[in-house]
C-alpha cells in the first residue's frame, strides 16, 4: 500500500509529463543570459504577476532574501508578522544576509491592520532604526493557508507607500489562493513592490521559485542571487518544469482545495479534535485531549499516512495536514478513517 504524504505540498515528484518537458529543454549558460528557457519562464512569471521582470531562484527562502537585502539596508527594520515564514523559519537571515531586524506585528491568524503597520513605522529620530520594508503573506502558510484578504492587504501597501516604505510579499502560495478567490494573481499582488512565489510546492516541481519585480529591482536581485550563489548554468531543465507547471498545474489546484475542505470535514466528526477550516490546501487541527501531536504523527507513520506536528514548542497538540497533486479523494476518506480509529478505540 502506498504512503499517503500529507506533511507538505514540497513532496510532490514531477509527473511524467513534467520529466519529458524536462528532459526536452533547450538550455545554455543562464549566469551569461543564454538560457532559453529560463528566460522564458521569467517572462511567463513576470507576465502573469504583471511586473517588469523576474528571477529564477533556486528555494523561496532565497527569493524572500534577495527581496530584502535589495529593499534595505544594514542597520534597517523590517516589519513581519509574528507567525511568518520569514520570520519564523529562515534562520534569522535577515540579520545574517542583510544586517536588519524584523519588527514583530502580532497578528490575528496570520492577518495584521493597516493601522498596526502606521505604529511600528518608526518616526524619523536619530535614535531609532529606519524601517525599510513591509513584508506580507499570501497564502499564509502557518496561519493554515489563510488567504490575506485583498482589501486589507491593499491597506497596508497604501500606509506603508505614503510612508515611503517598499512592500514584498511572500507569495510562496500565492496562486492557491488566485484559484481559491478566483482573482488573477496580478490582482492580488497588485501594489507590492516585489512578490515571490514557488514553483516547488502545490505547483508540483522539483526546484525553484521566482522572485518578480521592476526592471531596475530584478537587475539588483540578480547581482544579489549570483553573490549567494545562487546564479546557475544550465538552470532550463528546472525552468521547463515551471513552465510546464504554471500551463498544468494552476487549475488544478482547485482539487487539492475540495481535497482539503473533504479532509476538514471528516476531521470535525472525529470527537477530541478542534479543526480549522481550510480555505486553500492546508488543514490544521488539534487534539484535545489524549496523544500529543508528535505520538499521534508516529502512529499515523506506522499504518502509512504521514502528517506534520505544527505547534513548533508553543503548541504540541497541533498537526498539519497539506492536500497537494499526490493526494487522491480516496486518500483523503482513508486518512480519515484511520483517524477516527486511532482516537475512537484506546490502545491496550
Ligand atoms: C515554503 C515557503 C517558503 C520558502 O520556500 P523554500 O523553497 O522552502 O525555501 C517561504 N514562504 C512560505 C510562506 C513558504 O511556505
Amino acid at each position: 500500500m502506498d504512503v499517503i504524504d500529507l506533511r507538505s505540498d514540497t513532496v510532490t515528484v514531477p509527473t511524467a509529463e513534467m520529466r519529458q518537458a524536462m528532459a526536452q529543454a533547450a538550455v545554455g549558460d543562464d549566469v551569461f543570459g543564454e538560457d532559453p528557457t529560463t528566460r522564458r519562464l521569467e517572462e511567463v512569471a513576470a507576465e502573469l504577476m504583471g511586473t517588469e521582470g523576474s528571477l529564477f531562484v533556486p528555494s523561496g527562502t532565497m527569493g524572500n532574501q534577495i527581496a530584502i537585502a535589495c529593499h534595505t539596508r544594514p542597520g534597517q527594520e523590517v516589519i513581519v508578522e509574528a507567525t511568518s515564514h520569514i520570520y519564523n523559519v529562515e534562520m534569522a537571515t535577515m540579520a545574517r544576509f542583510s544586517g536588519v531586524q524584523p519588527r514583530v506585528l502580532v497578528g490575528e491568524r496570520g492577518v495584521f491592520a493597516a493601522d498596526q503597520v502606521a505604529a511600528a513605522i518608526h518616526p524619523d529620530l536619530y535614535y531609532l532604526a529606519p524601517t525599510g520594508l513591509v513584508c506580507l503573506e499570501n497564502t499564509h502558510n502557518a496561519a493554515g493557508g489563510r488567504i490575506w484578504p485583498i482589501e486589507g492587504a491593499r491597506e497596508v501597501i497604501a500606509v506603508a507607500h505614503a510612508r515611503g516604505l517598499p512592500v514584498h510579499l511572500d507569495g510562496a502560495r500565492i496562486f492557491n489562493a488566485a484559484v481559491a478567490t478566483g482573482l488573477p494573481v496580478r490582482e492580488l499582488v497588485r501594489g507590492v513592490d516585489s512578490v515571490m512565489f514557488c514553483l516547488s510546492k502545490g505547483l508540483g516541481c522539483p526546484v525553484g521559485s521566482l522572485l518578480c519585480g521592476s526592471g531596475p529591482f530584478i537587475a539588483e536581485a540578480r547581482r544579489v542571487r549570483k553573490a549567494m550563489g545562487g546564479g546557475m548554468r544550465q538552470v532550463g531543465i528546472l525552468a521547463a518544469a515551471g513552465l510546464y507547471a504554471l500551463e498544468h498545474h494552476v487549475d488544478r489546484l482547485a482539487d487539492d482545495h475540495a481535497h482539503a475542505r473533504l479532509l476538514a470535514d471528516g476531521l470535525s466528526t472525529i470527537p477530541g479534535l478542534s479543526v480549522w477550516p481550510p480555505e486553500t490546501n492546508i488543514v490544521v487541527f488539534e487534539i484535545q485531549t489524549g496523544p500529543t501531536a508528535q505520538e499521534l504523527c508516529l502512529r499515523l507513520r506506522e499504518r502509512g499516512v504521514l502528517a506534520a506536528p505544527a505547534g513548533a514548542g508553543t503548541h504540541p497538540r497541533r498537526i498539519r495536514m497539506v492536500t497537494h497533486l499526490g493526494i487522491t479523494r480516496d486518500d483523503v476518506l482513508r486518512t480519515v478513517d484511520l483517524l477516527r480509529r486511532e482516537l475512537g478505540t484506546p490502545r491496550m
